[in-house]
Protein backbone atom coordinates (compact mmCIF):
# COMPACT_ATOMS: atom_id res chain seq x y z
CA UNK A 1 0.00 0.00 0.00
CA UNK A 2 1.46 3.52 -0.87
CA UNK A 3 0.76 6.20 1.07
CA UNK A 4 0.75 8.77 -1.93
CA UNK A 5 -3.07 9.31 -2.66
CA UNK A 6 -2.73 11.91 -4.62
CA UNK A 7 -3.10 10.42 -7.97
CA UNK A 8 -6.62 9.13 -6.89
CA UNK A 9 -9.11 11.02 -7.35
CA UNK A 10 -12.12 10.71 -5.34
CA UNK A 11 -15.42 12.30 -6.77
CA UNK A 12 -18.89 10.91 -5.82
CA UNK A 13 -19.81 11.09 -9.74
CA UNK A 14 -17.43 8.49 -11.55
CA UNK A 15 -15.79 6.30 -8.43
CA UNK A 16 -12.25 4.83 -9.97
CA UNK A 17 -12.14 1.56 -11.52
CA UNK A 18 -11.53 -1.80 -9.55
CA UNK A 19 -11.78 -5.01 -11.28
CA UNK A 20 -15.35 -5.59 -9.71
CA UNK A 21 -16.59 -2.49 -10.77
CA UNK A 22 -15.31 -3.46 -14.15
CA UNK A 23 -16.58 -7.21 -13.96
CA UNK A 24 -19.92 -5.93 -13.31
CA UNK A 25 -19.84 -3.07 -16.16
CA UNK A 26 -19.11 -6.12 -18.44
CA UNK A 27 -21.34 -8.04 -16.94
CA UNK A 28 -24.15 -5.09 -17.68
CA UNK A 29 -23.28 -4.48 -21.12
CA UNK A 30 -23.74 -8.19 -21.72
CA UNK A 31 -26.62 -8.26 -20.14
CA UNK A 32 -25.54 -11.27 -17.95
CA UNK A 33 -28.19 -10.59 -15.23
CA UNK A 34 -30.64 -8.76 -17.34
CA UNK A 35 -28.55 -5.46 -16.28
CA UNK A 36 -29.73 -6.42 -12.92
CA UNK A 37 -27.34 -5.67 -9.78
CA UNK A 38 -28.23 -7.85 -6.48
CA UNK A 39 -25.34 -7.78 -4.08
CA UNK A 40 -25.43 -8.69 -0.31
CA UNK A 41 -23.41 -8.33 3.43
CA UNK A 42 -23.40 -11.70 4.85
CA UNK A 43 -22.02 -11.63 8.17
CA UNK A 44 -22.35 -14.56 10.57
CA UNK A 45 -24.01 -12.89 14.22
CA UNK A 46 -21.08 -14.68 16.64
CA UNK A 47 -19.28 -11.07 17.31
CA UNK A 48 -19.07 -7.50 16.36
CA UNK A 49 -18.49 -6.25 12.98
CA UNK A 50 -14.74 -4.74 12.69
CA UNK A 51 -13.02 -2.48 10.20
CA UNK A 52 -12.14 -5.20 7.72
CA UNK A 53 -15.98 -6.47 7.73
CA UNK A 54 -16.39 -2.54 6.92
CA UNK A 55 -14.31 -2.98 3.59
CA UNK A 56 -16.84 -5.59 2.87
CA UNK A 57 -20.13 -3.42 3.87
CA UNK A 58 -19.04 -0.31 2.03
CA UNK A 59 -18.02 -2.60 -0.99
CA UNK A 60 -21.28 -4.29 -1.31
CA UNK A 61 -23.75 -1.18 -0.73
CA UNK A 62 -21.83 1.15 -2.38
CA UNK A 63 -21.64 -1.71 -5.83
CA UNK A 64 -25.23 -2.08 -5.26
CA UNK A 65 -25.97 1.97 -5.25
CA UNK A 66 -23.67 2.91 -7.91
CA UNK A 67 -25.72 0.67 -10.05
CA UNK A 68 -29.13 1.17 -9.12
CA UNK A 69 -29.05 -2.33 -7.92
CA UNK A 70 -30.04 -3.57 -4.12
CA UNK A 71 -28.08 -4.83 -1.07
CA UNK A 72 -29.13 -6.91 1.18
CA UNK A 73 -28.24 -7.73 4.79
CA UNK A 74 -28.29 -11.37 5.35
CA UNK A 75 -27.32 -13.10 8.64
CA UNK A 76 -25.80 -16.31 8.11
CA UNK A 77 -26.93 -18.16 11.30
CA UNK A 78 -26.56 -21.28 11.03
CA UNK A 79 -24.14 -21.92 14.33
CA UNK A 80 -26.52 -21.35 17.10
CA UNK A 81 -23.75 -22.35 19.74
CA UNK A 82 -21.70 -19.25 18.88
CA UNK A 83 -24.27 -16.46 17.86
CA UNK A 84 -26.62 -14.54 19.43
CA UNK A 85 -29.19 -11.47 19.23
CA UNK A 86 -26.80 -9.18 21.14
CA UNK A 87 -24.42 -9.51 17.82
CA UNK A 88 -27.26 -9.58 15.23
CA UNK A 89 -28.52 -5.98 17.22
CA UNK A 90 -24.76 -4.64 16.76
CA UNK A 91 -24.63 -5.66 13.47
CA UNK A 92 -26.96 -4.21 12.34
CA UNK A 93 -26.59 -0.82 14.35
CA UNK A 94 -22.93 -0.69 13.16
CA UNK A 95 -24.26 -0.78 9.55
CA UNK A 96 -26.76 2.13 9.85
CA UNK A 97 -24.43 4.42 11.68
CA UNK A 98 -21.83 3.37 8.66
CA UNK A 99 -24.42 5.32 6.52
CA UNK A 100 -25.50 2.16 4.48
CA UNK A 101 -29.50 1.45 4.27
CA UNK A 102 -31.09 -2.08 3.77
CA UNK A 103 -34.13 -0.91 3.27
CA UNK A 104 -36.62 -3.81 3.84
CA UNK A 105 -34.14 -6.32 3.21
CA UNK A 106 -32.87 -7.76 6.31
CA UNK A 107 -32.63 -11.68 6.09
CA UNK A 108 -31.60 -14.86 8.03
CA UNK A 109 -29.77 -18.02 7.12
CA UNK A 110 -32.22 -19.26 9.38
CA UNK A 111 -35.52 -18.21 7.74
CA UNK A 112 -34.35 -20.73 5.25
CA UNK A 113 -33.66 -23.80 7.15
CA UNK A 114 -36.83 -25.07 5.78
CA UNK A 115 -36.29 -24.49 2.26
CA UNK A 116 -32.56 -25.78 2.99
CA UNK A 117 -33.91 -28.96 4.41
CA UNK A 118 -36.30 -29.70 0.84
CA UNK A 119 -33.02 -29.30 -0.69
CA UNK A 120 -31.01 -31.48 1.11
CA UNK A 121 -34.17 -34.03 0.96
CA UNK A 122 -33.25 -33.79 -3.07
CA UNK A 123 -30.08 -34.48 -2.80
CA UNK A 124 -30.48 -37.22 -0.82
CA UNK A 125 -33.32 -38.92 -3.58
CA UNK A 126 -31.04 -38.13 -6.58
CA UNK A 127 -27.96 -40.37 -4.92
CA UNK A 128 -26.07 -37.03 -4.10
CA UNK A 129 -26.19 -37.26 -0.07
CA UNK A 130 -26.30 -39.88 1.97
CA UNK A 131 -25.82 -39.94 6.01
CA UNK A 132 -23.08 -41.22 7.61
CA UNK A 133 -22.36 -42.86 10.64
CA UNK A 134 -18.74 -42.14 10.87
CA UNK A 135 -17.48 -40.00 14.33
CA UNK A 136 -16.15 -37.00 13.69
CA UNK A 137 -12.31 -38.34 14.20
CA UNK A 138 -13.13 -41.14 11.77
CA UNK A 139 -14.08 -38.85 9.26
CA UNK A 140 -11.22 -36.51 9.77
CA UNK A 141 -9.35 -39.25 9.10
CA UNK A 142 -10.49 -40.73 6.27
CA UNK A 143 -10.22 -37.46 4.07
CA UNK A 144 -6.63 -37.95 2.82
CA UNK A 145 -4.38 -35.38 2.40
CA UNK A 146 -3.25 -32.95 0.06
CA UNK A 147 -1.44 -35.83 -1.47
CA UNK A 148 -3.48 -38.59 -0.56
CA UNK A 149 -6.71 -39.28 -1.43
CA UNK A 150 -9.51 -40.04 1.04
CA UNK A 151 -11.27 -43.16 1.76
CA UNK A 152 -14.89 -44.00 1.27
CA UNK A 153 -17.28 -44.20 4.65
CA UNK A 154 -18.30 -48.02 4.69
CA UNK A 155 -21.83 -45.43 4.66
CA UNK A 156 -21.50 -44.36 1.55
CA UNK A 157 -23.55 -46.61 -0.40
CA UNK A 158 -26.76 -46.30 1.41
CA UNK A 159 -29.59 -46.93 -0.34
CA UNK A 160 -31.77 -43.75 -0.61
CA UNK A 161 -34.52 -44.69 1.29
CA UNK A 162 -32.24 -45.46 4.25
CA UNK A 163 -30.57 -42.16 3.85
CA UNK A 164 -34.27 -40.47 4.09
CA UNK A 165 -35.10 -42.25 7.07
CA UNK A 166 -32.16 -41.59 9.02
CA UNK A 167 -32.23 -37.93 7.91
CA UNK A 168 -35.96 -37.66 9.03
CA UNK A 169 -34.92 -39.24 12.20
CA UNK A 170 -31.85 -36.76 12.86
CA UNK A 171 -34.56 -34.10 12.31
CA UNK A 172 -37.12 -35.61 14.51
CA UNK A 173 -34.41 -35.46 17.19
CA UNK A 174 -33.86 -39.08 17.31
CA UNK A 175 -30.06 -39.28 17.59
CA UNK A 176 -27.62 -37.88 19.63
CA UNK A 177 -25.27 -35.33 18.55
CA UNK A 178 -22.58 -36.77 16.48
CA UNK A 179 -24.47 -40.07 15.78
CA UNK A 180 -25.09 -39.12 12.00
CA UNK A 181 -24.14 -36.38 9.96
CA UNK A 182 -25.56 -35.69 6.34
CA UNK A 183 -22.65 -35.61 3.56
CA UNK A 184 -22.64 -34.95 -0.27
CA UNK A 185 -21.98 -37.93 -2.09
CA UNK A 186 -18.80 -36.34 -4.37
CA UNK A 187 -15.50 -37.67 -4.76
CA UNK A 188 -13.31 -39.00 -1.94
CA UNK A 189 -10.47 -38.30 -4.18
CA UNK A 190 -11.16 -34.54 -5.12
CA UNK A 191 -7.73 -32.70 -5.39
CA UNK A 192 -9.87 -29.96 -3.50
CA UNK A 193 -10.62 -31.18 -0.16
CA UNK A 194 -13.32 -29.72 0.47
CA UNK A 195 -15.37 -31.41 -2.59
CA UNK A 196 -14.44 -34.55 -0.43
CA UNK A 197 -18.19 -35.57 0.72
CA UNK A 198 -18.17 -32.17 2.76
CA UNK A 199 -21.05 -32.29 5.50
CA UNK A 200 -24.24 -30.83 4.84
CA UNK A 201 -25.92 -31.19 7.74
CA UNK A 202 -25.21 -31.78 11.42
CA UNK A 203 -27.08 -32.98 14.42
CA UNK A 204 -26.65 -29.29 17.27
CA UNK A 205 -29.29 -29.81 20.14
CA UNK A 206 -29.28 -26.29 20.73
CA UNK A 207 -31.48 -23.71 20.87
CA UNK A 208 -31.42 -20.97 17.80
CA UNK A 209 -31.46 -17.66 18.67
CA UNK A 210 -34.45 -17.41 16.13
CA UNK A 211 -35.82 -20.53 14.98
CA UNK A 212 -35.45 -21.77 19.50
CA UNK A 213 -36.07 -25.40 19.14
CA UNK A 214 -37.43 -25.99 16.65
CA UNK A 215 -34.78 -27.80 14.73
CA UNK A 216 -31.92 -30.08 16.10
CA UNK A 217 -30.32 -30.36 12.42
CA UNK A 218 -28.29 -27.79 11.52
CA UNK A 219 -27.06 -26.91 8.36
CA UNK A 220 -23.34 -26.24 7.60
CA UNK A 221 -22.45 -22.80 6.63
CA UNK A 222 -20.87 -23.92 2.54
CA UNK A 223 -24.47 -25.44 1.45
CA UNK A 224 -26.36 -22.80 3.00
CA UNK A 225 -24.64 -19.99 2.20
CA UNK A 226 -25.15 -20.50 -1.50
CA UNK A 227 -28.67 -21.12 -1.67
CA UNK A 228 -28.75 -18.09 0.52
CA UNK A 229 -27.40 -16.37 -1.78
CA UNK A 230 -29.49 -18.35 -4.70
CA UNK A 231 -32.74 -17.96 -3.08
CA UNK A 232 -32.07 -13.83 -2.88
CA UNK A 233 -31.45 -13.80 -6.62
CA UNK A 234 -28.39 -12.04 -5.66
CA UNK A 235 -26.55 -11.06 -9.05
CA UNK A 236 -22.72 -10.69 -7.66
CA UNK A 237 -21.69 -12.93 -4.85
CA UNK A 238 -18.68 -10.86 -3.30
CA UNK A 239 -16.37 -12.70 -0.63
CA UNK A 240 -13.20 -12.80 0.84
CA UNK A 241 -10.32 -14.83 -1.26
CA UNK A 242 -10.27 -17.39 1.66
CA UNK A 243 -13.81 -18.55 -0.24
CA UNK A 244 -12.04 -19.15 -3.30
CA UNK A 245 -12.16 -23.03 -3.04
CA UNK A 246 -15.70 -22.88 -1.33
CA UNK A 247 -16.75 -21.61 -5.16
CA UNK A 248 -16.01 -25.22 -6.40
CA UNK A 249 -18.23 -26.70 -3.89
CA UNK A 250 -20.67 -24.02 -4.20
CA UNK A 251 -21.21 -24.55 -8.16
CA UNK A 252 -21.26 -28.30 -7.88
CA UNK A 253 -24.40 -27.68 -4.75
CA UNK A 254 -26.02 -25.42 -7.27
CA UNK A 255 -25.87 -27.34 -10.52
CA UNK A 256 -27.04 -30.47 -8.42
CA UNK A 257 -30.21 -28.92 -7.25
CA UNK A 258 -30.31 -26.99 -11.04
CA UNK A 259 -31.57 -23.50 -9.27
CA UNK A 260 -30.31 -20.48 -9.95
CA UNK A 261 -26.60 -19.36 -10.02
CA UNK A 262 -25.34 -16.31 -8.32
CA UNK A 263 -21.46 -14.75 -9.85
CA UNK A 264 -18.88 -15.56 -6.95
CA UNK A 265 -15.89 -12.66 -6.75
CA UNK A 266 -13.15 -13.08 -4.34
CA UNK A 267 -10.97 -10.29 -3.84
CA UNK A 268 -8.56 -9.44 -0.99
CA UNK A 269 -9.62 -9.08 2.87
CA UNK A 270 -8.06 -5.95 4.87
CA UNK A 271 -5.56 -6.32 6.84
CA UNK A 272 -4.18 -3.87 9.01
CA UNK A 273 -0.82 -3.29 10.69
CA UNK A 274 -0.90 -3.55 14.70
CA UNK A 275 -3.96 -4.93 15.16
CA UNK A 276 -6.00 -8.41 14.16
CA UNK A 277 -9.06 -8.47 12.10
CA UNK A 278 -10.47 -11.93 13.20
CA UNK A 279 -13.63 -12.25 15.07
CA UNK A 280 -11.89 -15.44 16.16
CA UNK A 281 -8.87 -13.21 18.29
CA UNK A 282 -11.25 -10.17 19.27
CA UNK A 283 -13.51 -12.20 20.80
CA UNK A 284 -10.49 -13.65 23.23
CA UNK A 285 -9.38 -10.37 24.15
CA UNK A 286 -12.92 -9.56 25.16
CA UNK A 287 -13.70 -12.66 26.90
CA UNK A 288 -10.31 -13.01 28.23
CA UNK A 289 -10.54 -9.40 29.87
CA UNK A 290 -8.13 -7.83 27.62
CA UNK A 291 -10.09 -4.68 26.64
CA UNK A 292 -13.00 -3.56 28.41
CA UNK A 293 -15.64 -4.66 25.71
CA UNK A 294 -16.09 -5.38 22.07
CA UNK A 295 -16.63 -1.50 22.16
CA UNK A 296 -12.85 -0.67 24.26
CA UNK A 297 -11.77 2.46 22.26
CA UNK A 298 -8.72 0.13 21.29
CA UNK A 299 -10.53 -2.53 19.61
CA UNK A 300 -10.51 -1.97 15.40
CA UNK A 301 -14.27 -3.29 16.12
CA UNK A 302 -17.03 -0.63 14.18
CA UNK A 303 -18.11 0.04 18.18
CA UNK A 304 -14.98 0.56 19.41
CA UNK A 305 -13.45 3.05 16.78
CA UNK A 306 -17.05 4.72 17.19
CA UNK A 307 -16.46 5.28 20.42
CA UNK A 308 -13.01 5.94 19.65
CA UNK A 309 -13.90 8.98 18.14
CA UNK A 310 -13.72 7.63 14.26
CA UNK A 311 -16.52 9.27 11.94
CA UNK A 312 -18.38 6.54 9.61
CA UNK A 313 -17.12 9.22 6.90
CA UNK A 314 -13.27 8.24 7.73
CA UNK A 315 -14.18 4.51 7.64
CA UNK A 316 -16.21 5.12 4.58
CA UNK A 317 -13.13 6.97 2.69
CA UNK A 318 -10.23 4.76 3.81
CA UNK A 319 -12.19 1.86 2.61
CA UNK A 320 -12.35 3.91 -0.60
CA UNK A 321 -8.89 5.12 -0.60
CA UNK A 322 -7.71 1.37 0.11
CA UNK A 323 -9.36 -0.16 -3.00
CA UNK A 324 -10.31 -3.82 -3.41
CA UNK A 325 -7.52 -5.95 -5.30
CA UNK A 326 -7.39 -9.97 -5.73
CA UNK A 327 -4.21 -9.89 -3.77
CA UNK A 328 -3.86 -10.26 -0.24
CA UNK A 329 -1.42 -7.11 1.54
CA UNK A 330 -1.84 -5.25 4.54
CA UNK A 331 -2.47 -1.59 4.98
CA UNK A 332 -0.24 0.55 7.04
CA UNK A 333 -2.39 1.96 10.30
CA UNK A 334 -0.93 5.23 9.79
CA UNK A 335 -3.49 5.47 6.50
CA UNK A 336 -6.28 5.02 8.98
CA UNK A 337 -5.07 7.82 10.84
CA UNK A 338 -4.37 9.89 8.33
CA UNK A 339 -7.77 9.71 6.28
CA UNK A 340 -8.82 10.09 10.04
CA UNK A 341 -6.78 13.46 10.72
CA UNK A 342 -7.66 14.87 7.62
CA UNK A 343 -11.87 14.36 8.47
CA UNK A 344 -11.28 15.56 12.24
CA UNK A 345 -9.37 18.25 11.06
CA UNK A 346 -12.62 19.55 9.23
CA UNK A 347 -15.41 18.64 11.85
CA UNK A 348 -13.57 19.50 15.76
CA UNK A 349 -13.87 22.38 17.79
CA UNK A 350 -10.95 23.84 18.64
CA UNK A 351 -10.47 24.16 22.33
CA UNK A 352 -8.23 23.89 25.21
CA UNK A 353 -7.79 21.24 28.20
CA UNK A 354 -4.87 20.73 30.03
CA UNK A 355 -4.08 17.27 30.52
CA UNK A 356 -0.96 17.40 33.43
CA UNK A 357 -1.89 20.41 35.67
CA UNK A 358 0.41 22.68 36.58
CA UNK A 359 -0.60 25.52 38.66
CA UNK A 360 0.39 29.16 37.32
CA UNK A 361 -0.24 32.63 39.60
CA UNK A 362 -0.40 35.57 37.65
CA UNK A 363 1.19 38.01 40.23
CA UNK A 364 0.28 41.02 38.66
CA UNK A 365 -3.26 40.27 37.90
CA UNK A 366 -5.73 41.54 40.37
CA UNK A 367 -7.61 38.94 42.72
CA UNK A 368 -11.41 38.38 41.98
CA UNK A 369 -10.94 39.89 38.63
CA UNK A 370 -12.34 37.41 35.58
CA UNK A 371 -12.05 38.18 32.02
CA UNK A 372 -13.95 37.34 29.14
CA UNK A 373 -11.97 36.54 26.28
CA UNK A 374 -13.19 35.81 22.81
CA UNK A 375 -11.54 32.50 20.86
CA UNK A 376 -12.76 30.98 17.78
CA UNK A 377 -14.31 27.85 17.37
CA UNK A 378 -12.61 26.68 14.32
CA UNK A 379 -9.82 28.01 11.97
CA UNK A 380 -11.61 25.34 9.25
CA UNK A 381 -15.14 26.36 9.42
CA UNK A 382 -15.81 29.93 10.56
CA UNK A 383 -19.92 29.25 10.50
CA UNK A 384 -18.72 27.78 14.13
CA UNK A 385 -18.01 31.12 15.64
CA UNK A 386 -16.67 31.81 18.76
CA UNK A 387 -16.84 31.40 22.35
CA UNK A 388 -16.14 33.26 25.65
CA UNK A 389 -13.14 32.46 27.45
CA UNK A 390 -12.68 33.14 31.16
CA UNK A 391 -8.79 34.46 32.51
CA UNK A 392 -8.34 34.89 35.44
CA UNK A 393 -5.10 35.11 37.88
CA UNK A 394 -4.87 31.40 38.77
CA UNK A 395 -4.44 28.99 35.60
CA UNK A 396 -3.48 25.70 34.82
CA UNK A 397 -0.82 24.80 32.44
CA UNK A 398 0.74 21.71 31.24
CA UNK A 399 3.12 20.50 32.92
CA UNK A 400 5.86 19.66 29.95
CA UNK A 401 5.51 23.17 29.20
CA UNK A 402 7.48 24.53 32.28
CA UNK A 403 11.09 23.03 32.57
CA UNK A 404 13.99 24.65 34.72
CA UNK A 405 16.77 24.55 33.15
CA UNK A 406 15.67 24.79 30.16
CA UNK A 407 18.27 24.50 27.13
CA UNK A 408 18.22 27.63 24.38
CA UNK A 409 15.50 25.99 22.32
CA UNK A 410 12.82 25.23 24.71
CA UNK A 411 10.23 27.94 23.85
CA UNK A 412 8.05 27.26 26.77
CA UNK A 413 8.03 28.21 30.49
CA UNK A 414 11.30 28.50 32.41
CA UNK A 415 11.83 31.26 34.93
CA UNK A 416 12.58 34.72 33.16
CA UNK A 417 11.45 33.09 29.70
CA UNK A 418 8.05 35.18 28.09
CA UNK A 419 5.10 32.99 25.95
CA UNK A 420 1.95 33.44 24.85
CA UNK A 421 -1.43 31.98 26.32
CA UNK A 422 -3.68 31.51 23.23
CA UNK A 423 -6.02 33.71 23.03
CA UNK A 424 -5.10 35.60 26.01
CA UNK A 425 -1.94 37.59 26.91
CA UNK A 426 1.96 37.05 27.01
CA UNK A 427 3.44 35.94 30.63
CA UNK A 428 6.95 35.79 32.16
CA UNK A 429 7.92 33.73 34.44
CA UNK A 430 9.05 35.03 37.34
CA UNK A 431 9.75 32.24 40.14
CA UNK A 432 8.81 28.71 41.31
CA UNK A 433 7.25 26.97 43.85
CA UNK A 434 8.44 23.52 44.84
CA UNK A 435 7.38 20.95 47.14
CA UNK A 436 9.98 20.97 50.24
CA UNK A 437 10.24 17.24 50.82
CA UNK A 438 10.05 16.07 47.33
CA UNK A 439 11.39 19.36 45.06
CA UNK A 440 8.82 19.01 42.85
CA UNK A 441 7.58 22.19 40.92
CA UNK A 442 4.07 22.59 42.23
CA UNK A 443 3.64 26.50 41.28
CA UNK A 444 4.82 28.82 39.26
CA UNK A 445 4.44 32.49 39.80
CA UNK A 446 4.21 35.01 36.12
CA UNK A 447 3.72 38.25 35.52
CA UNK A 448 1.37 39.22 32.12
CA UNK A 449 1.97 41.98 29.96
CA UNK A 450 -1.81 43.73 29.88
CA UNK A 451 -0.64 45.52 26.69
CA UNK A 452 -0.87 41.59 24.87
CA UNK A 453 -5.05 41.47 24.93
CA UNK A 454 -5.56 38.64 22.87
CA UNK A 455 -2.14 37.28 22.71
CA UNK A 456 -0.76 39.61 20.26
CA UNK A 457 2.09 42.46 20.92
CA UNK A 458 1.91 46.20 19.25
CA UNK A 459 5.68 46.79 19.71
CA UNK A 460 7.05 44.05 17.36
CA UNK A 461 8.22 41.72 20.58
CA UNK A 462 8.01 38.15 19.41
CA UNK A 463 7.36 35.07 21.24
CA UNK A 464 7.88 31.56 19.94
CA UNK A 465 6.27 29.33 22.26
CA UNK A 466 2.11 29.64 22.60
CA UNK A 467 0.63 27.33 24.99
CA UNK A 468 -2.48 26.10 26.06
CA UNK A 469 -4.16 26.83 29.18
CA UNK A 470 -7.59 27.00 31.40
CA UNK A 471 -8.36 29.30 34.18
CA UNK A 472 -8.17 27.73 37.71
CA UNK A 473 -11.26 28.24 39.32
CA UNK A 474 -13.62 27.77 35.81
CA UNK A 475 -11.88 24.68 34.80
CA UNK A 476 -14.29 21.20 33.96
CA UNK A 477 -12.46 18.66 36.27
CA UNK A 478 -11.32 15.51 33.52
CA UNK A 479 -10.57 12.58 33.10
CA UNK A 480 -8.56 11.77 29.42
CA UNK A 481 -7.76 8.35 28.14
CA UNK A 482 -4.88 8.08 26.02
CA UNK A 483 -4.28 4.99 23.54
CA UNK A 484 -1.63 3.70 21.83
CA UNK A 485 -1.28 1.07 19.44
CA UNK A 486 -3.17 -2.41 20.57
CA UNK A 487 -0.30 -4.70 19.53
CA UNK A 488 3.39 -3.66 19.93
CA UNK A 489 4.05 -5.45 16.70
CA UNK A 490 3.00 -4.50 12.91
CA UNK A 491 1.67 -8.28 12.59
CA UNK A 492 0.69 -9.74 15.89
CA UNK A 493 -0.88 -12.63 13.81
CA UNK A 494 2.09 -13.96 12.59
CA UNK A 495 2.95 -16.73 15.12
CA UNK A 496 6.12 -17.40 15.70
CA UNK A 497 8.66 -19.07 17.96
CA UNK A 498 5.73 -20.51 20.32
CA UNK A 499 3.88 -16.92 20.38
CA UNK A 500 0.98 -16.23 19.75
CA UNK A 501 -0.58 -12.92 19.05
CA UNK A 502 -1.64 -11.96 23.14
CA UNK A 503 1.79 -11.89 23.65
CA UNK A 504 2.24 -8.82 21.74
CA UNK A 505 -0.32 -6.99 23.51
CA UNK A 506 0.82 -3.50 24.45
CA UNK A 507 0.75 -3.06 27.92
CA UNK A 508 1.02 0.77 27.21
CA UNK A 509 -1.84 0.79 24.83
CA UNK A 510 -3.80 2.90 27.85
CA UNK A 511 -3.07 5.49 29.78
CA UNK A 512 -5.42 7.22 32.46
CA UNK A 513 -5.27 10.75 33.29
CA UNK A 514 -7.78 10.80 35.70
CA UNK A 515 -6.89 14.77 37.09
CA UNK A 516 -7.20 17.06 33.59
CA UNK A 517 -8.12 20.60 33.63
CA UNK A 518 -10.64 21.40 30.77
CA UNK A 519 -12.20 24.80 29.58
CA UNK A 520 -15.48 25.57 30.73
CA UNK A 521 -17.31 25.40 27.53
CA UNK A 522 -16.40 21.71 27.84
CA UNK A 523 -18.94 21.36 30.40
CA UNK A 524 -21.58 20.95 27.57
CA UNK A 525 -19.78 19.08 25.56
CA UNK A 526 -21.45 16.71 23.22
CA UNK A 527 -20.88 13.07 22.48
CA UNK A 528 -21.49 13.09 18.95
CA UNK A 529 -19.30 16.10 18.40
CA UNK A 530 -15.60 16.07 17.66
CA UNK A 531 -12.91 18.42 19.73
CA UNK A 532 -9.46 19.47 18.79
CA UNK A 533 -7.57 19.87 22.08
CA UNK A 534 -4.68 22.48 21.37
CA UNK A 535 -1.67 20.93 21.35
CA UNK A 536 -2.98 17.51 22.47
CA UNK A 537 -4.78 15.76 19.82
CA UNK A 538 -8.65 14.82 18.67
CA UNK A 539 -10.77 14.20 21.62
CA UNK A 540 -14.11 13.20 21.84
CA UNK A 541 -16.82 12.41 25.20
CA UNK A 542 -16.98 9.19 26.23
CA UNK A 543 -20.92 8.22 26.67
CA UNK A 544 -19.68 6.97 30.37
CA UNK A 545 -18.21 8.66 33.37
CA UNK A 546 -15.45 7.76 35.23
CA UNK A 547 -16.24 5.64 38.67
CA UNK A 548 -15.41 9.18 40.38
CA UNK A 549 -18.29 10.92 38.49
CA UNK A 550 -16.28 13.09 35.92
CA UNK A 551 -16.87 13.62 32.35
CA UNK A 552 -14.27 11.11 30.32
CA UNK A 553 -12.48 11.99 26.87
CA UNK A 554 -10.75 9.50 24.70
CA UNK A 555 -7.98 10.99 22.75
CA UNK A 556 -9.20 9.73 19.24
CA UNK A 557 -5.63 10.32 17.79
CA UNK A 558 -2.74 12.78 17.82
CA UNK A 559 -2.35 15.62 15.71
CA UNK A 560 1.05 13.72 14.12
CA UNK A 561 2.05 10.85 14.12
CA UNK A 562 4.80 10.88 16.88
CA UNK A 563 4.37 7.50 17.52
CA UNK A 564 5.69 6.77 13.74
CA UNK A 565 8.87 9.60 14.88
CA UNK A 566 9.63 8.16 18.33
CA UNK A 567 9.65 4.78 16.72
CA UNK A 568 12.06 5.63 14.28
CA UNK A 569 14.33 7.06 16.71
CA UNK A 570 14.46 4.21 18.57
CA UNK A 571 15.57 1.99 15.58
P1 LIG B 1 -13.64 -13.12 10.82
O1 LIG B 1 -12.43 -13.66 10.15
O2 LIG B 1 -13.45 -11.82 11.47
O3 LIG B 1 -14.35 -14.12 11.68
P2 LIG B 1 -15.60 -13.74 8.92
O4 LIG B 1 -15.32 -13.76 7.48
O5 LIG B 1 -15.69 -15.08 9.52
O6 LIG B 1 -14.60 -12.78 9.62
P3 LIG B 1 -18.30 -13.00 8.56
O7 LIG B 1 -19.29 -12.54 9.54
O8 LIG B 1 -18.52 -14.30 7.89
O9 LIG B 1 -16.92 -13.00 9.30
O10 LIG B 1 -18.03 -11.87 7.49
C1 LIG B 1 -19.05 -11.22 6.78
C2 LIG B 1 -18.47 -10.71 5.49
O11 LIG B 1 -17.39 -9.82 5.75
C3 LIG B 1 -17.92 -11.85 4.66
O12 LIG B 1 -18.36 -11.68 3.33
C4 LIG B 1 -16.44 -11.70 4.77
O13 LIG B 1 -15.81 -12.15 3.61
C5 LIG B 1 -16.26 -10.21 4.99
N1 LIG B 1 -15.03 -9.94 5.74
C6 LIG B 1 -14.66 -10.46 6.92
N2 LIG B 1 -13.45 -10.02 7.28
C7 LIG B 1 -13.02 -9.19 6.30
C8 LIG B 1 -11.84 -8.42 6.08
N3 LIG B 1 -10.83 -8.41 6.95
N4 LIG B 1 -11.77 -7.68 4.96
C9 LIG B 1 -12.78 -7.66 4.08
N5 LIG B 1 -13.91 -8.36 4.23
C10 LIG B 1 -14.05 -9.12 5.32
MG1 LIG C 1 -17.18 -16.14 7.80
Amino acid sequence: MTKDNSKQKNTDVTPPPNFIRNIIKEDEASGKFGGRVATRFPPEPNGYLHIGHAKSICLNFGLAAENNGTCNLRFDDTNPTKESVEYVESIQEDVRWLGFDWKDRLFFASDYFEELYDFAVQLIEKGKAYVDSLCADDIRAYRGTLTQPGQESPFRNRPVEENMDLFTRMRAGEFEEGAHVLRAKIDMAHPNLLLRDPTLYRIRKASHHRTGDKWCIYPMYDFTHCLSDSLEGITHSVCTLEFENNRQLYDWVLDELEVYHPQQIEFARLNLTYTVLSKRKLIQLVEEGHVTGWDDPRMPTISGMRRRGYTPDTIRNFCERIGVAKRGSTVDMALLEYTLREDLNKRAWRVMGVLRPLRVIIDNYPEGQVEELEAENSPEDPSLGKRKLPFSRELFVEHDDFMEDAPRKFFRLSPGREVRLKHAYYITCVSVVKDDRTDEVIELHCTYDPATHGGWSDDGRKVKGTLHWVSAAHAVRAEVHLYDHLFTRENPADEKEGLGFKDYLNPDSLATLSDCMLEPSLKDARPDLFYQFLRQGYFCLDQQNSTDNRPVFNRTITLRDTWAKINKKKK
